[in-house]
């Protein structure tokens, strides 16, 4: 029997004919006709203002975010802990100090408190901070509000990783128009995929264009290879800009569906009483559900859920694991209270796909109600 995949990429059957048109007219390299399209479809998608520069990456889409807020060797830049390492990686490149917040409880993302807290004390150590990363993390919309609010009163400019948040809105306004930069993933993992790309989303034509200066090597204006800046090999590709002309044609029926197997989530866990179902109870918050997340009780239970769910064929995944607690970014500083700690302990990421059938759901729902009827049984004996 196949597999069951945490989220795998799904085809529209339209990919096909962008890449066709690509191949017959030769344009096989970065930049060109299916890019700028690309580019303007999700400009619409984001309407108010917004100026979206493709990529080849999400990651390269933060680096170039803090390459543009002009984050130097030594400068210090906050980043949400509790997230992929693809967001924290581009602090490094920059040579730039990582400084880790913290999780809040609610949407498990970067904690207001916490922020407050480090940035006051970096300042007053003569560090003021030259970023702020923040993740809409698996989805769920960070607290816009409150951290926008304080990276203002500090004049801090804000990179809203949006990586896994497409569709998602906080307030009625779309994921990834909040930040002086947003960046979206096509990873083929996420909500839409370029088999890989990224965005930079910004509110200028001047920036979304010095950032497509950077991502193709910084060629200065004149007809032999002169460059004064440095430059990088980001843009992307004509041929994976079809894939996402493609992709965008099912955008709605692509977030509709995980937002599915989000209530078939629900419903399934909500008469186990030792689970709970991650998920933020206030209109304000519309996570698309790019992951499924389940808290257990303990570690334990979790590590003996994962292996039921692996021996049914089922992938599932623990949280992130903060960056705090990685081997790399360790001897970093860190602000806060163990709330990302307890989410890596004890929450399990489950299988989420828009491609996700009856069949699949059947078989989640086998393994769950199996495994706790027989926990329930060794609880009464
Ligand atoms: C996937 C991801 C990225 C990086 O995107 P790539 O396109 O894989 O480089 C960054 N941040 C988060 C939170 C992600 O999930």
């Amino acid at each position: 029997m196949g597999r069951i995949y945490l989220s795998l990429s799904q085809q529209s059957g339209l990919e096909g004919e962008y890449i066709e048109k690509a191949l017959k007219s030769n344009w096989i390299t970065s930049g060109g006709p299916n890019v700028n399209e690309f580019e303007e479809k999700l400009e619409n998608y984001f309407e108010n203002n917004s100026f979206v520069a493709a990529l080849n990456s999400g990651t390269s889409a933060i680096h170039l975010s803090l390459v543009l807020l002009g984050v130097q060797h030594g400068d210090e830049v906050i980043c949400q802990s509790l997230t992929f390492s693809a967001s924290a990686n581009p602090i490094l490149y920059q040579g730039a100090i990582p400084v880790f917040i913290d999780s809040e409880p609610d949407t498990w993302n970067i904690c207001p408190d916490n922020l407050e807290i480090a940035i006051k004390d970096r300042i007053k150590k003569g560090r003021k901070p030259k970023a702020i990363i923040a993740v809409h993390l698996y989805g769920m919309p960070y607290k816009v509000d409150e951290i926008h609010a304080i990276a203002d009163r500090y004049d801090i400019p804000v990179v809203e990783d949006s990586a896994e948040a497409l569709g998602s809105c906080y307030k009625g306004k779309k994921c990834g128009g909040f930040g002086e930069f947003g960046i979206l993933s096509f990873n083929g993992n996420k909500i839409i995929t370029t088999s890989s790309g990224g965005a930079l989303i910004s509110n200028s034509k001047a920036l979304k264009e010095k950032a497509i200066f950077y991502s193709t090597q910084s060629k200065d204006d004149a007809i032999h290879y002169q460059h004064s800046e440095i430059g990088y090999n980001y843009r992307m590709s004509n041929i994976c800009a079809g894939i996402g002309l493609g992709q965008m044609k099912i955008l709605r029926e692509k977030i509709d569906s995980r937002i599915n197997n989000h209530l078939f989530y629900r419903e399934l866990f909500s008469t186990i009483e030792e689970v709970e179902l991650f998920e933020v109870n206030s209109e304000d918050y519309f996570s698309n559900y790019w992951l499924n997340i389940i808290l257990l009780k303990s570690n334990e239970v979790k590590n003996n859920l994962l292996q039921a769910f692996e021996d049914a064929n089922i992938e599932t995944r623990p949280v992130w694991k903060p960056m705090h607690l990685q081997p790399i970014f360790e001897s970093y500083p860190y602000y806060g209270n163990n709330i990302a700690e307890e989410k890596f302990e004890k929450g399990l990421c489950l299988p989420s796909g828009s491609n996700l059938t009856e069949e699949d759901r059947d078989k989640i729902k086998n393994v769950v109600t199996t495994f706790f009827n027989k926990n329930k049984r060794i609880i009464v004996k």
